[in-house]
């Protein structure tokens, strides 16, 4: 009801990307977007945006209601329901200036929009059924794609491909529903088929199915939000040489230019298609010593908080007690660890032979391979590149091909769906009757429906669009 309400109201935001650009765009969305757009747009070569059909470029101004012209622009008009939201929707596509945009917004709220909530557009297009959730969440990920890969991923569930599989999902179930509500409402008919044995038989097949895409989850997880990723090491051990390299750019030197580092803590390196999250690199920049300038507390905590630890040593030097601490630290990390032997161009080698043995003795490290590098010379960047794919796909290489790209949330609803077809298999196995079996099933049909967002409260979709960027 309150949705409803809402979904009355016309809503307009600036669509491009914060900051300055060649061009702007405006969107405005709802029953008053047209009226809207004709109040504050006049067509150089008509009088009005009318005259012109849907979908077409209309040259033209951008006025005040004063008739102050507030810049040249093109407006476009798509007409509900053939349009992102199913509504009325005006573009228009001004100079892409911070100024410019705020003050054709700003006309708009004057005129009777009102500034869209984050990810309003695509919540409109989710509510009106143009998309479904998945697909709905799919849109942030091709925006927010880290790789190619994940891309290529967020395009598949963009299309529906991760839809059409839950939605098959639903179908089997409600088809084994029917065929147990058959027998229940007509016991006298022996319903062809009818046999619990068969039941148990095709209720598997599905957990199966489930069970197989929930194996791949955590690639997709990864693919889309990045591996977390710490590099720790003792000073001039080459971390930020390191994280150059796999930035592929010289952009984040800052050991000896003091107080230019940038403000992100996360940066994201593509290495073979997997997208790194490095965590505080501001913080590895700014510091020669991760663990007496940021304090041992903390570089714990970036290795305790990792999936991933890129331990760099530098094997020109003998070990000392920095790295000895480094090696434990990276014992008791959670995560898979990689070690590094850095500087190898300077191949004296003086290190290797002592870490491997030292290497040895870490019960507890998930220590995945040891690389030789040079940062220098971008030696070793190749083996490093495999390990993680390796750490990332286990050996298959075609994953992306049949992966899906599930966030935690839709991770966990799949997990609870498997779950819940265990209970009918542990109902069917107790020769309960078929009204349990049904009441089972039941649970794991809406449980999975929270996925495309059939079946799911309107908070909980609240907060997965409050999470898009506004204009989207
Ligand atoms: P951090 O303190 O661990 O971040 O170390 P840096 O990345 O700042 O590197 C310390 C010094 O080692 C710098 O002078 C680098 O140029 C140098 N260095 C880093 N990696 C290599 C390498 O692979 N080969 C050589 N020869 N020098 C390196």
């Amino acid at each position: 009801m309150q949705e409803k309400k809402l979904m009355d109201e016309t809503i307009s935001a600036i669509a491009t990307a914060p900051g300055e650009g060649g061009i702007g765009i405006i969107r405005i969305s709802g029953e008053k977007a047209i009226s809207i757009a004709n109040k504050i747009f006049r067509p150089f070569a008509a009088k009005s945006i009318e005259e012109y059909g849907y979908r077409m470029a209309i040259y033209g101004k951008v006025q005040d209601e004063q008739g102050k012209i507030i810049d040249e622009a093109i407006c476009i008009v798509m007409n509900a329901p053939n349009s992102y939201t199913c509504e009325d929707v005006v573009e228009i596509q001004c100079h892409g200036g911070s100024i410019v945009m705020r003050e054709i917004l700003s006309l708009t709220y004057r005129m009777g929009a009102r500034a869209a909530e984050p990810g309003e557009f695509t919540k409109r297009a989710f509510l009106n059924g143009r998309l479904d959730l998945s697909q709905a969440q799919a849109v942030m990920d091709v925006i927010n794609a880290k790789t190619k890969a994940s891309l290529q991923m967020a395009m598949s569930h963009l299309s529906g491909g991760f839809s059409d599989k839950i939605k098959a999902f639903r179908n089997d179930i409600l088809s084994i529903i029917a065929h147990l509500e058959a027998s229940i409402d007509f016991p006298e008919d022996d319903i062809e088929g009818m046999d619990f044995e068969d039941t148990r038989e095709k209720v598997k097949l599905l957990q199966d199915k489930i069970r197989k895409i929930l194996e791949s989850a955590s690639t997709g997880i990864i693919l889309r939000d990045g591996l977390k990723t710490a590099i720790i090491g003792k000073p001039n051990a080459g971390k930020s040489s390191i994280m150059n390299l796999l930035l592929g750019q010289e952009r984040a030197i800052v050991t000896d230019v003091p107080g230019t580092t940038r403000d992100s803590i996360e940066e994201y390196v593509n290495i073979g298609g997997i997208p790194l999250r490095l965590i505080d690199t501001a913080g590895i920049r700014n510091t020669d010593d991760i663990v007496e300038k940021i304090g041992v507390e903390k570089a714990y905590s970036y290795a305790n908080d990792a999936e991933l630890v890129l331990a760099v040593f530098d094997s020109n030097e003998e070990l000392n007690s920095e790295d000895e601490e480094i090696i434990q630290l990276m014992d008791n990390c959670p995560g898979n660890v990689i070690v590094i032997m850095n500087k190898m161009d300077l191949s004296a080698d003086t290190n290797n032979d002592i870490i491997s043995e030292k290497i040895k003795n870490c019960h507890n490290a998930r220590i995945r391979g040891i690389v030789p590098m040079s940062a220098k010379s971008g030696e070793g960047k190749d083996t490093l590149e495999n390990l993680l794919k390796d750490i990332v796909y286990g050996g298959h290489t075609d994953i992306v091909e049949s992966q899906v790209l599930c966030d935690a949330r839709q991770g966990e609803i799949l997990r609870q769906t498997a779950n819940l077809l265990d209970d009918t298999i542990n109902t069917i196995d107790m020769g309960m009757s078929e009204d349990f079996i049904v009441i089972d099933l039941r649970s794991a049909w809406e449980k999975l429906g929270e996925i495309t967002g059939e079946t799911i409260e309107d908070d909980i979709v609240d907060q997965i669009f409050s999470n898009f960027c506004i204009g989207k």
